[in-house]
């Protein structure tokens, strides 16, 4: 800690204690809200490019705290993966998700894919595969109808625990998407060992594209590369329709952003499923 003079000193560890006495009342108020049952799931679709049709979803965290008000998954589940919270929290995620996809198939829905947010923890824990095969196998999901979308980071992070665990989901009939896709350091030819159908190129690249060549630049390049590599592309972070003729003219297969839906709550994600043409 440098010294700035007194003040600024005692102001500086003031803060850090701060954070440090959030990111504590945070974590003990997430282990009640876990346990209680008190988070939710939202849906965000995900739209072909092509043909403008609703073709899967991703689900998303929230959690509605009764004091503090919505708390960002960005926030929280950092804090959920520094305990071993993450397990837990991850597996309710995903039961839930099944149980989501299931009761929309038994009101007669369309059934459409449900994309699952795995943190890097999770895929590494021992007996990770497992319990999503019982889980499977306890709400008779079919897996095709379920993806998986892990970080860029969770796969170059023991890479060995993290092929072995692809591989195996991979051999249960489960996609995998690599999420957030040019933020990290893989390089294609690495992605390449690992068994992944689908990338997602980050938001940053998307939401920059109007203003800025490269990441226009970078956005067309990873989607022909990734063609090429036999992957389907998905744009998160579609805003406008500047971005989707951008993306229209590269070729990207899927688009998902605020442009056609913030994530909803189930209700309203039925209501969407209604009104849309399905893929
Ligand atoms: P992510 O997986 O990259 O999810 C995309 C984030 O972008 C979501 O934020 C989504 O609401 C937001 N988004 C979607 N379209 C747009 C758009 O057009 N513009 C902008 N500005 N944002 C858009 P969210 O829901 O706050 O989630 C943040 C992150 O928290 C996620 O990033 C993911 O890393 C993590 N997360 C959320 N739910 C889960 C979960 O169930 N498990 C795990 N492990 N992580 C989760
Ligand atoms: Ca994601
Ligand atoms: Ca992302
Ligand atoms: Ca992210």
């Amino acid at each position: 800690v440098k010294d700035l003079g007194r003040g600024d000193y005692e102001f500086f560890t003031e803060d850090m204690n701060k954070a440090v006495e959030e990111r504590l009342i945070l974590a003990r108020e997430l282990k009640l809200a876990v346990a209680e049952n008190k988070l939710e799931l939202y849906y965000q679709p995900k739209i072909t490019q092509e043909s403008n049709r609703l073709c899967g979803v991703e689900a998303l965290l929230r959690w509605n705290h009764p004091e503090l008000g919505f708390i960002s998954p960005e926030k929280f589940i950092p804090i959920a993966e520094d305990n071993d919270l993450i397990i837990e929290l991850g597996l309710w995620v995903i039961k839930s998700a099944f149980a989501q996809l299931i009761s929309w198939q038994e009101k007669g829905l369309p059934s459409i894919k449900i994309a699952i947010n795995i943190s890097t923890k999770q895929l590494q824990t021992q007996g990770f595969v497992g319990s999503v095969e019982r889980a499977l196998h306890e709400f008779q999901v079919p897996p095709q109808l379920i993806e998986f979308e892990i970080t860029e980071s969770a796969a170059m992070d023991d890479p060995l625990k993290s092929i072995e665990n692809l591989k195996a989901l991979r051999n249960i009939g489960i996609d995998i998407a690599i999420d957030d896709f040019g933020t990290g350091y893989s390089s294609l030819a690495y992605l390449k060992s690992l068994p992944i159908q689908v990338l997602k190129i980050d938001k940053s690249f998307v939401m920059a594209m109007d203003k800025d060549e490269n990441s226009a630049a970078i956005a067309k390049a990873i989607i022909s590369l990734g063609h090429d590599l036999g992957y389907k592309i998905v744009a998160e972070g579609v805003e406008t329709q500047q971005h989707i003729d951008a993306l229209s003219s590269y070729h990207c297969d899927l688009l998902q952003g605020y442009f056609f839906s913030r994530p909803l709550p189930s209700i309203e994600m039925e209501k969407y499923m209604l009104s849309a043409d399905i893929c």
